[in-house]
C-alpha cells in the first residue's frame, strides 16, 4: 500500500466532510489543507473504464527504460491551444466559480512562465538542484476560435452554467465530472487542451488524464483514457494567481502540476515508497512532501541534497515548487515527438488560428480589356503559402499576383487559399474581377507597303463592330498626321517612319480599344540606273525616291553604274552613308544628319552645308568649302578644308582629332560659332604679316621664319577668373623660330574665352614645356575692340602662347636682367640686341665708336618683362670697325663690344 493512496483516502474523508458545508450555489471557499492531486485515482478509474470497454485491454503500466535520457530528442518549443470550460452556478462573472477572464489569463501566464523556466522564483531552487532546472519548451495559448471556427469573445474561455446543462449542484465528484460534465462540454480534444475549472469537493485541487503511451514511457499504461474525458480539471480556487483563490494554492502551480501529468509525468516519488518516476535526475524520495519543507530533506538515502521537493511534481505548496528537471522535460518532449494521440495533433490545431484572410482585386470597379488587375491576399502573420485559382484554370502561388492584359475571358471569381505555421488560419477568400466590354480590336491596314517620304498613304480600319463608334487617330512617333483625325480612314503624309494609333470608343462600351499601325518609308539607295549620275533623277535611286532632308540615303560600294554627281541645285539628305564615291561639283550638298561612310568624296566646287537641327557628325574627308549652319551641334574628325570653313550656326567640335586648314584655306568664325578643339594650319612665312587663315594669330616677323605651323586649341569656357589663362592657346612651331630680328605677335581672343579675366590686364604668356611652366612675356598693345593683344620684339616664336592676367599670372618664372648682342661680329645682316628684364620700361640703345662718339642712338618707349629682341635698323651700314654698345634701362646699364666686319 503506497503512502499516496492512504493519504488520498484520508483527504477524501476530509473532502466529504467539507462538501456537506456550503450549499450548492454558495461561494464560500473550502478550507485549504495539504496539496492533493487526483490524477492517480483518476487514472485508476479511467483504466478500469478502458478495461470494461476493451475486454482484451491490459491496464498494466509499462516498466519502461529507467533512463529517461535515452528518450532525449532535439527539443522543440511546442505551442498548444487551450480552452478553459468554466462550470459555474450562475454567478456573475468574477464571482464564485464563474472566475474572471483576468484569473484565467493569470493562470496561463503562470503556466507559460513555469514551462519556459521563466518563473521568477526559480532562484529559490537550492543550489545543488539549480543545474537541473529545465526549460520544458511548452507554451500555451488561449484559443482564438471555437470549434466552429468563430472567434471567441473571451479567448480560450467557455462559460457553462451547470444547471443549464442539467448538471447537479457543485461541488462535483471526479466520477461525475468524467461521466457527465466532460462528455457534455469537451471540445474536440484533437484541437484543444480541455481544462475544466469548477468546484471540486474537499481539498482536491485537480486531476489530469495521462497521454496514451505512444512514447513507451516507463510508469504509464498503453492508453491514457477515453477521448471525451481527456484534459485537466482544476478547482476554481486554485486556478491562476489573481481572483478567487485560496492560499497556499494561489500561484497557479496546480495547473503546472496537472499539465505535467497530461504531458506524461508522474509524481516525483513514483507513487510508491522510494518509487521510480523514471526520471534519473530526480532523486529517489520516500513519498510526497507537503507544505513547505526546509532544505535538505533526506529520505531513501538520497543525501546530502535529499528530495527534490521543490519540483512541480511534488506535493508542496505553490510558493515552494519552482522547477522541472531535464529528464522530466525529456518525457514531455517525447510524448510530443512520438505522435501521441490528442497531444501531437494539437500543434496543427485550427484553434491556434489568430488572423483573418482577405482577398481583394486592385480595381474596385470594372477593369478594361488590356489593363492589369492585381489580386491581393492578406493572411495572418506567419502565412507561408498562397494559392490563387481563377477562371480558365488560372492559378498562382504568389501572394499578390497580377492579371496582365485582361480579356473578357479572364473575368470571374478568384479564390485564394492559404496555409502556414501553427497559428495561421487555413482558409479561403475570394474576390471577383469584372471586365468591362470594349469594341473589338480594329484591324488596321495601310494602302501601300512602302513609300517615298512625303507621299500620301491611306490608313483604314476594319473589324468595326457597334454603332456610333468614335474614332480618334493619334501619332505615336514620326509625323504626317492630318488636322482631321476622327474618321475611320486617314490620309497621312509621313516624311519618316511613323506609327499611328486608332482608338475606338462608343455607346455601350465601358472601355476603349486601340491598335497601332506603323508606316515604313523606303530609304533611298543609289542605283545609278539611268547611267547619267544625276542625283536628282528619281530613276537613279533604287526605291524611286530622291532623298529629302527627312530621309537617310545610301550610296553603296561596288556599283558598275555611275556614281552620283551634284553639279547644281541643293541636294538634301538626312544621314548620307557614302560607301561609293560622290562628286560635288557645284550647288550644295545639304546635310540634315550625318555624313558617314568611307567612299571617295570629291568636292571640286559647291558647298557642303550642315543644316540639321540636332546633332550631326561629319566624316573625315577633304572638304573644299564647308558651311556649318543649322542649329544642332556638329562633330568633325580629322578633316581637311581646302578653301573655306564658314561657321554660321553652332559650335563645330573636333573631338580628339585635329581639323586642318590647307595653306589656302580661310576660317571664318563668330563669337557663337567657332571650332571647339584643335585646328591647325601651316604657312610659309616671309617678312610679311600672316594671319594663318583666320586662326586668330598674326605673326609679323622681321626676318622670315619659313614654314610655321600653328595649332590652335580652344577649350570650353571655364569662367574661373584670375590665375587662369583664357580658354585658347596657340602652339607655334617654326623652322627658324629665333629670328635675328624680333617678331611682332598678335593674339586674338573671343569674349567667351576670357574666363572672367579683365581685358585691360591681359598679357602674353609663353611656355616651352607644353604648359608646365609659363613665362610672362608682357604686352605692347591691347585692343579691346578688335580683341587683340600684341607683343613686339619677340625673341623666340617657338612654344605655347596664351593670354592671362599680368597681376595674377598662372606661373611666372624668375627673370633677371641681361643683355647680349648678335651676331658678333656682325655684317650685312645687321645687328640685334637681346634684352632680358624683370620690369617693363623704356630702353635706350647707343653705339659708340672707339673715339667715344655716339654714332647710333635708338630709344624705345618700353620693353616688356622677359626677353625681347630689338633690331638696330641700319646698323649693317656702319663701317667695319669696333664699337661699344651701351644699353640702358632705368638704373641698369650694360656695355658690350661689337665688331662690324
Ligand atoms: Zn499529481
Amino acid at each position: 500500500m503506497s503512502k499516496i493512496y492512504s493519504l488520498l483516502a484520508a483527504l477524501g474523508l476530509a473532502g466529504l466532510t467539507l462538501a456537506a458545508g456550503p450549499a450548492a450555489g454558495q461561494t464560500a471557499l473550502p478550507t485549504p489543507g495539504p496539496r492533493t492531486c487526483g490524477t492517480p485515482a483518476a487514472d485508476s478509474r479511467q483504466q478500469a473504464r478502458l478495461k470494461r470497454r476493451l475486454p482484451s485491454y491490459s491496464p498494466a503500466k509499462l516498466a519502461g527504460p529507467a533512463s529517461a535520457g535515452a528518450l532525449r530528442t532535439a527539443a522543440t518549443t511546442y505551442t498548444l491551444p487551450v480552452v478553459v470550460h468554466i462550470i459555474h452556478n450562475g454567478e456573475a462573472v468574477g464571482a464564485g466559480a464563474n472566475i474572471s477572464q483576468a484569473q484565467v489569463q493569470s493562470q496561463i501566464d503562470a503556466l507559460n512562465e513555469d514551462y519556459r523556466n521563466l518563473n521568477a522564483d526559480g532562484t529559490k531552487v537550492p543550489s545543488p538542484f539549480q543545474p537541473l532546472r529545465a526549460d520544458a519548451q511548452f507554451q500555451f495559448v488561449l484559443a482564438a476560435r471555437d470549434p466552429s471556427g468563430q472567434p471567441l469573445a473571451e479567448p480560450g474561455i467557455e462559460r457553462v452554467r451547470g444547471a443549464a446543462k442539467g448538471f447537479s449542484g457543485a461541488p462535483y465528484a471526479d466520477y461525475y465530472i468524467d461521466d457527465v460534465i466532460k462528455p457534455a462540454t469537451s471540445w474536440n480534444p484533437n484541437q484543444y487542451v480541455n481544462i475544466w475549472v469548477l468546484a471540486l469537493p474537499g481539498n482536491e485541487l485537480g486531476y489530469a488524464q495521462f497521454p496514451d503511451n505512444t512514447a513507451r514511457l516507463g510508469g504509464l499504461s498503453t492508453l491514457g483514457g477515453d477521448a471525451n474525458t481527456d484534459g485537466v480539471v482544476v478547482t476554481y480556487t486554485a486556478f491562476g494567481r489573481v481572483g478567487t483563490l485560496s492560499a497556499p494554492y494561489n500561484q497557479g502551480r496546480t495547473l503546472t502540476h496537472e499539465m505535467g501529468h497530461f504531458l506524461g509525468l508522474i509524481h516525483i516519488w513514483g507513487d510508491a515508497d522510494c518509487g521510480n518516476d523514471y526520471c534519473p535526475d530526480t532523486p529517489t524520495q520516500e513519498t510526497g512532501n507537503l507544505y513547505c519543507p526546509s532544505f535538505p530533506h533526506v529520505s531513501c538515502s538520497n543525501g546530502p541534497s535529499g528530495d527534490m521537493f521543490m519540483n512541480y511534481m511534488d506535493y508542496v505548496d505553490d510558493a515552494c515548487m519552482q522547477m522541472f528537471s531535464g529528464n522530466q522535460k525529456d518525457r514531455m518532449q517525447a510524448v510530443m515527438a512520438a505522435g501521441t494521440p490528442r497531444r501531437t495533433i494539437l500543434l496543427n490545431s485550427p484553434a491556434l488560428c489568430n488572423g483573418t484572410l482577405t482577398a481583394t482585386a486592385t480595381s474596385s470597379g470594372a477593369a478594361c480589356p488590356g489593363s492589369s488587375v492585381q489580386l491581393t491576399a492578406t493572411g495572418a502573420a506567419g502565412t507561408t503559402a498562397y494559392l490563387w485559382r481563377g477562371p480558365n484554370g488560372y492559378f498562382s502561388t504568389q501572394q499578390n499576383p497580377t492579371l496582365a492584359n485582361l480579356t473578357a475571358a479572364m473575368a470571374g471569381t478568384y479564390t485564394v487559399t492559404v496555409s502556414g505555421a501553427a497559428g495561421v488560419c487555413p482558409g479561403a477568400a475570394s474576390t471577383t474581377v469584372v471586365v468591362s466590354p470594349a469594341p473589338p480590336r480594329p484591324a488596321l491596314v495601310v494602302s501601300a507597303p512602302a513609300q517615298c517620304p512625303g507621299a500620301a498613304l491611306t490608313l483604314s480600319a476594319t473589324n468595326l463592330v457597334g454603332s456610333s463608334l468614335t474614332y480618334t487617330w493619334t501619332l505615336v512617333s514620326g509625323d504626317g498626321l492630318p488636322a482631321t483625325t476622327n474618321a475611320p480612314t486617314l490620309v497621312v503624309t509621313p516624311t519618316q517612319n511613323s506609327v499611328y494609333r486608332l482608338t475606338l470608343s462608343g455607346a455601350g462600351f465601358g472601355c476603349a480599344t486601340s491598335d497601332t499601325i506603323g508606316v515604313r518609308l523606303v530609304a533611298p539607295v543609289w542605283s545609278g540606273a539611268t547611267g547619267n549620275g544625276n542625283w536628282f533623277d528619281a530613276a537613279n535611286w533604287r526605291s524611286g525616291c530622291v532623298p529629302t532632308r527627312a530621309t537617310n540615303a545610301v550610296i553603296p560600294a561596288g556599283l558598275a553604274t555611275p556614281y552620283p554627281v551634284i553639279g547644281a541645285g541643293t541636294a538634301e539628305v538626312r544621314t548620307l552613308t557614302q560607301q561609293g564615291s560622290l562628286l560635288l561639283a557645284g550647288g550644295e550638298l545639304a546635310l540634315y544628319g550625318d555624313h558617314a561612310g568611307t567612299g571617295a568624296f570629291v568636292q571640286t566646287g559647291g558647298t557642303v552645308a550642315t543644316r540639321g537641327a540636332s546633332a550631326q557628325s561629319l566624316r573625315p574627308a577633304t572638304y573644299r568649302t564647308l558651311l556649318v549652319a543649322g542649329t544642332g551641334t556638329k562633330i568633325i574628325g580629322s578633316a581637311t578644308i581646302t578653301q573655306a570653313l564658314t561657321l554660321a550656326g553652332p559650335v563645330l567640335a573636333t573631338g580628339a582629332a585635329t581639323l586642318t586648314l590647307a595653306a589656302t584655306a580661310q576660317l571664318s568664325e563668330t563669337e557663337t560659332s567657332y571650332v571647339l578643339g584643335q585646328v591647325q594650319t601651316t604657312r610659309t612665312l616671309a617678312t610679311a604679316a600672316d594671319s594663318f587663315g583666320g586662326l586668330g594669330l598674326t605673326i609679323a616677323p622681321a626676318s622670315a621664319p619659313g614654314a610655321t605651323t600653328v595649332v590652335r586649341t580652344t577649350g570650353q569656357p571655364q569662367g574661373v577668373g584670375a590665375a587662369s589663362s583664357i580658354s585658347r592657346y596657340f602652339d607655334i612651331k617654326a623652322v627658324a623660330s629665333r629670328g635675328l630680328l624680333g617678331a611682332t605677335l598678335t593674339q586674338q581672343y573671343q569674349a567667351h574665352e576670357l574666363n572672367s579675366l579683365p581685358e585691360s590686364q591681359l598679357v602674353m604668356f609663353r611656355s616651352v614645356d607644353a604648359g608646365a611652366t609659363w613665362t610672362n612675356e608682357g604686352a605692347t598693345q591691347r585692343d579691346a575692340t578688335a580683341k587683340t593683344v600684341t607683343r613686339a620684339f619677340v625673341t623666340d616664336l617657338q612654344g605655347r602662347w596664351t593670354l592671362a592676367s599680368a597681376t595674377a599670372p598662372p606661373t611666372l618664372a624668375a627673370v633677371t636682367y641681361g643683355i647680349s648682342a648678335f651676331p658678333v661680329p656682325f655684317g650685312a645682316e645687321g645687328l640685334s640686341v637681346q634684352v632680358s628684364t624683370p620690369v617693363a620700361g623704356p630702353l635706350s640703345i647707343k653705339l659708340y665708336d672707339m673715339l667715344g662718339r655716339v654714332i647710333y642712338d635708338r630709344a624705345l618707349a618700353t620693353v616688356e618683362v622677359g626677353t625681347s629682341t630689338v633690331a638696330l635698323p641700319g646698323a649693317e651700314r656702319l663701317a667695319p670697325a669696333k664699337y661699344v654698345l651701351v644699353v640702358q634701362q632705368g638704373d641698369q646699364t650694360a656695355r658690350l663690344n661689337v665688331v662690324r666686319q
